[in-house]
């Protein structure tokens, strides 16, 4: 097992398999910096399902155990539930999920599970069509959001996780509108902190509603107790209804930062490792695997990153490191 410099293991890896997407949330990939004319990342530069089965195998031989897929969306990326059965595949992965916006999630849905998706995580900020629009900045229905979570369903892909992101003066007036409309069906809202990630959203502390606001609002309308963590460094901190109306959660990413629990490294869609989302530099495994690395020699880059890690930022964060260039969610993966 891979340790870093500050005693944690790596055991999660996220895959970005795209950094497109077809819709352009405003904490995300605002229009004024993803415009028509924005460069994504030509075909030949993205990692192909192949490439992306052999680091897995990598990373599982290093000790990671989950894997989750994200981008930009990843249902846009072809035939998606291919790369699914090739990671289902690798001896050592025990767990698979996928983050999406839901919007063609209804058609993906029993393909998914069939090839071995594990769980499924689906965002969605807004009940309300015409806020759902204005936050995803598309004009996208969100009953089709909704058909894609009732699909997911379906095929078994239970319980299904609902990311919802509350940013003062967006939505924090759909807090009670989402949560009633999973209340009950066993899905699990979890409602997270708007964070600075990237250098295109102008994210400020005043437009974070902390994870406390969002639970006393909620309090108030149906009380909540706490429940305990699945594992040790589970990110999310768990809820759930007195009355029995299920569980919610809340991702404490600014107010209560959990770094030291951190044992994630991303992959972007081009091939280079971040040991952070707020990172500034990557390192390039593409580069080497198209170059005819071995394995051995793609191990020992991996473990030098891991193992030289100090990442912390969240719980750093200052005036200061707010305003510097980060490198942008949609590309190494949210
Ligand atoms: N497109 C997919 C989706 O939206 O689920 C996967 C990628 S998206 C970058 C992954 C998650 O990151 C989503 O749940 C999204 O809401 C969240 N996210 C994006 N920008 C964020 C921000 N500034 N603060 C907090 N969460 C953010
Ligand atoms: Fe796209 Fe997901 Fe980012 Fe929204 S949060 S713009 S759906 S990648
Ligand atoms: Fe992990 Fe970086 Fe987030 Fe801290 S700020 S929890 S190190 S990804």
């Amino acid at each position: 097992m891979l340790i870093d410099a500050l005693g944690r293991p790596l055991r999660d890896l996220r895959v970005s398999v795209t950094d497109r997407c077809n819709f352009r949330c405003t904490y995300c990939m605002p229009r004024d910096a993803y415009g028509r004319d924005h460069a994504f990342l030509p075909r030949e530069e993205i990692l192909t399902f192949e490439e992306i089965e052999r680091l897995v195998g990598i990373f599982a031989d290093l000790g990671v155990e989950k894997v989750r897929l994200t981008g930009g969306e990843p249902l846009l990326r072809h035939d998606l539930p291919s790369l699914v059965e090739m990671i289902a595949g690798i001896e050592g992965i025990g767990d698979i999920a996928l983050t999406t916006n839901g919007s063609i999630l209804a058609r993906h849905a029993p393909a998914l599970a069939a090839a071995g998706l594990d769980r499924i995580t689906v965002s969605l900020d807004a009940i309300d069509d015409a806020l759902f629009r204005l936050a995803a900045d598309v004009d996208f229905p969100v009953a089709r959001v909704l058909e894609g979570i009732e699909a997911a369903n379906e095929a078994g892909l239970t319980p299904i996780k609902i990311n919802t992101v509350v940013r003062r003066g967006l939505n924090e007036g759909s807090i009670l509108d989402v949560a009633r409309a999973f209340r009950g069906t066993g899905h699990i809202v979890r409602f997270i902190e708007y964070m600075d990630v990237g250098s295109s959203n102008g994210w400020q502390m005043t437009d974070v509603i902390t994870a406390g606001e969002i639970l006393e609002t909620i309090g108030a309308e149906w009380p909540l107790e706490p429940v305990e963590a699945n594992y040790p460094g589970e990110v999310v901190n768990r809820w759930r209804y007195r009355d029995g109306g299920g569980e919610v959660g809340v991702i404490s990413s600014v107010s209560q930062p959990f770094c030291g629990e951190c044992t994630r490294l991303r992959l972007s869609a081009d091939g280079s490792i971040y040991t952070c989302l707020f990172g500034v530099d990557g390192t390039d495994l593409r580069g080497p695997l198209r170059d005819g690395a071995t394995d051995a020699e793609i191990t020992e880059l991996i473990t030098n990153v891991w193992e030289s890690r100090t990442d912390r930022y969240s719980e750093d964060r200052t005036g200061v490191s707010i305003g510097l260039p980060k490198v942008e969610m949609s590309y190494i993966g949210g």
